[in-house]
């Protein structure tokens, strides 16, 4: 049976890989899945005959785009924009829209995976889909911003709707973005719907919704730090990134008693020795969000910190490790140190932040580690929930919109826990997020006949 299985990924990746050469990050999210999914799969003579797994890896579309848009000099600027609709067997495709210049084809074929078997551990109604640009926010004036934000939808419009594909934010794309995005849809397509998620307050956003997925990773690390009757009281957490995800994960970490030591962005990562406070926070809110800054300036007024430009917080020592900035951020070098570091639970706020080999170095060591697919489902959850309140047309209080969020939370660490208990009590929370995922999506095609 091992041998049996170990045969079969291996042959389905090889023919993976030659359909789709050169996407790394398309293998690398696959090959996760299909090894967790593999032993249950070749016990299931009807999804193998039904070919489950090679149409779950055949996106239902992709489209890719020219957008031109000028800039403040005048000048023609051209960029390539992407929507993969990956699978929409439980609901309408729901995933980000990620500016970033290292934004290609494998990049969002594999976000537009990993969102599918997420989306179904939501136990929401959503397909899976992943968008974006290799556009480059950083730097840009607002109008540049707003520019190319009106030229990307004026083509997207086409292939979106309230019940068909409905965008959010990811890198990149936050408030200001989905503000002109909104926009322009609104404009060409004369209609008021509730077609993208991460929207304003004033104008059909939800409460909770910029908090939701660094506070879901929270309320994740929480319940997996309860199986080993620990809290985040009083432990120390190394944080990446300084967006949205990771301001709101130091948010909640904080208020439940941790000392947030780092955080960081591409240019270096900063380590406060002493911790961040509301205020320091408060601060970091101001440089990323408003003044658009970079995380080095927090170095630079708060004399407490250090800055290590160029690295990544992984070398400092720490119980809770919250990788929030992108992919691949912890490799087997930067886990082994966290190991050496004490590090007793590493939860992903970001999506696929851990190499394949770090991972094993982390399940090999025996400690708590969860897959963004779990962890970091609060966001598209409470998105979920955006849709849900533009549709009755009303909005839920904040604690109505926390509590759903703490629920769809635990719900989906029972589902981890049911999946992914091993002989010796272990949690492999990446076989039991990949199989509760799965289940869901292969039970909804099947049913659905062959489409
Ligand atoms: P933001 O754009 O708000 O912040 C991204 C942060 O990560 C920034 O600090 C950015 O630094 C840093 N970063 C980006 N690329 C790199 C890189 N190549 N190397 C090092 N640092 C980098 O994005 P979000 O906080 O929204 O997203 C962060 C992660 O969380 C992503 O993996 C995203 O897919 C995932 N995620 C986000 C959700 C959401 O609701 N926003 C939901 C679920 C997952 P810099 O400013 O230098 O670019």
């Amino acid at each position: 049976m091992v041998q049996s299985v170990a045969n079969y990924v291996e042959d389905f990746m090889s023919a993976l890989e030659s359909k789709n050469p050169g996407e790394h990050e398309f293998h690398q999210a696959v090959r996760e899945v299909l090894e967790s999914v593999a032993p249950y799969l070749l016990e299931s003579p009807h999804l193998m005959k039904a070919k489950i797994m090679e149409r779950m890896v055949e996106p239902e579309r992709v489209i890719m785009f020219r957008v031109p848009w000028l800039d403040d000099k005048g000048e023609v600027q051209v960029n390539r924009g992407f929507r993969v609709q990956m699978n929409s067997a439980i609901g309408p495709y729901k995933g980000g829209l990620r500016f970033h210049a290292s934004v290609n084809l494998s990049i969002m074929k594999f976000l537009a995976f990993e969102q599918t078997f997420k989306n179904a551990l939501t136990t929401l109604p959503m397909g899976g889909a992943k968008g974006g640009s290799d556009f480059n926010p950083r730097g840009k004036s607002d109008g540049e911003v707003m520019r190319f934000c009106q030229s990307f939808m004026t083509e997207l419009q086409r292939h979106i709707g309230q019940d068909t594909d409905v965008p959010a934010g990811d890198i990149g794309v936050g408030g200001r973005e989905i503000g002109y995005l909104f926009g322009q849809y609104k404009r060409i397509r004369d209609e008021w719907t509730g077609t993208l998620t991460g929207k304003s307050l004033y104008w059909g956003g939800s409460l909770m919704r910029p908090e939701a997925t660094g506070y879901g990773a929270c309320y994740f690390a929480e319940a997996m730090l309860a199986t080993r009757g620990e809290k985040f009281y009083g432990k120390t957490v190394c944080i990446s990134g300084s967006g949205n995800v990771a301001q709101y994960a130091a948010q909640k970490a904080m208020r439940l008693g941790a000392k947030v030591v780092t955080l960081s962005d591409s240019d270096g990562f900063v380590y406060d020795a002493d911790g961040l406070t509301e205020e320091k926070l408060e601060y970091v809110f101001f440089l990323k969000n408003v003044l658009r800054g970079r995380i080095r300036e927090y170095a630079e007024k708060y004399p407490s910190a250090q800055y290590f430009p160029h690295e990544r917080p992984w070398r400092i020592a720490c119980d809770i490790a919250m990788p929030c900035a992108t992919q691949n951020e912890i490799e087997a070098i930067d886990a082994q140190h966290l190991l050496d570091g004490g590090c007793q639970c590493v939860c992903e706020g970001a999506n696929m932040p851990t190499t394949p080999e770090a991972i094993s170095l982390f399940y090999k060591a025996r400690i708590l580690y969860s897959p963004g697919k779990a962890s970091n489902a609060g966001g598209v959850a409470t998105s979920g929930l955006e849709m849900t309140q533009n549709s009755i047309r009303q909005s839920w209080t904040a604690e109505e919109v926390d509590a759903h969020l703490r629920r769809i939370m635990a719900d989906i660490h029972a589902a981890c826990i049911k999946y992914g208990t091993e002989g010796d009590g272990y949690i492999n929370y990446v076989r039991g997020a990949n199989i509760a995922g799965f289940i869901k999506v292969a039970n909804a095609m099947l049913e659905q006949g062959i489409c």
